[in-house]
């Protein structure tokens, strides 16, 4: 498997990072999980096959991880016209079918004449997706919005978790237990944090109890980026950890 962390920013915008979004490729499947403003030419760039993605999956429906979904169906529209491209199966809580719908249909766009096969499906929490070629995307309820979820990814004995946007839940840290990389939001310094959010010391936390092989952060708003977030994760968890730019990528070899 491989994960690529598309955009590793947030609504609060710079010039660096781009709004949520992360490519895991696993077998013969390609997986976007969430798709905020920037991450369908972050595809592009990367040299990524944006024409070829299986999967989709909305951790929630906050602007900064779907608004790019609408770019990236017209992409695809105008693609297929050029040839074949692969069925589409987007994933999401509670209310993604509404979500989609209104997203394409700001633009006139409509599901059924996109020009290929897309299918739209919810998962709810605690349950597991078969996604093909033995990969499994399981989902497990966060404290963020009503309807958000975290994602676990699955293939050949490794596991790959993406918290999506979370509040500090110990649960969470447990259901991730044991992951090969544990992908986790990190948006806020202490003394600005909200209860939607993470701060360094709580991904940290959620670090110890996961005991992940490989800690990887994202979701950085400008404020958290002024402080030492390695010391303070450190302070709880003394595993591996990565700070996430646009455009990082993490090989787990499949066992
Ligand atoms: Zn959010
Ligand atoms: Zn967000």
């Amino acid at each position: 498997m491989r994960l690529t962390t598309l955009g590793t920013g947030t609504i609060s915008l710079t010039a660096e990072r781009v709004c949520a979004g992360h490519l895991v490729e696993a077998g013969e499947v390609r997986l976007l999980l969430d798709c905020g403003s920037g991450i369908a030419h972050r595809l592009a760039e990367y040299g990524l096959p944006w024409r070829a993605i299986t999967h989709v999956a909305f951790t929630h429906f906050h602007n900064d991880h779907v608004a790019d979904f609408a770019t990236l169906a017209s992409a695809w529209k105008f693609a297929a016209r050029f040839g074949r491209i692969e069925p589409v199966t987007v994933i999401g809580p509670e209310g993604v079918s509404a979500v989609v719908e209104r997203l394409l249909a700001a633009f006139d766009e409509r599901l059924e004449e996109l020009g290929f096969p897309i299918a739209v499906l919810e998962i709810a929490p605690g349950l597991t997706l078969e996604l093909g070629d033995g990969v499994r995307l399981g989902a497990t309820k966060v404290p963020h919005t009503a309807q958000s979820v975290a994602y676990s990814v699955s293939r050949g004995g490794r596991r790959v978790v993406y918290s999506g946007d979370t509040g500090y839940d110990p649960m969470f840290g447990e259901w991730a237990r044991g992951a090969d990389v544990l992908l986790c939001e990190c948006s806020l310094p202490t003394e600005v944090t909200i209860p939607s959010h993470l701060t360094p010391e709580q991904c940290g936390a959620i670090a110890a109890a996961a005991l992940p092989k490989h800690l990887v952060l994202t979701h950085f708003y400008p404020q958290v980026e002024r402080i030492d977030v390695r010391s303070l994760v450190a302070a709880h968890y003394a595993g591996p950890v990565s700070l996430a730019s646009d455009g990082s990528a993490f090989e787990i070899e499949e066992g």
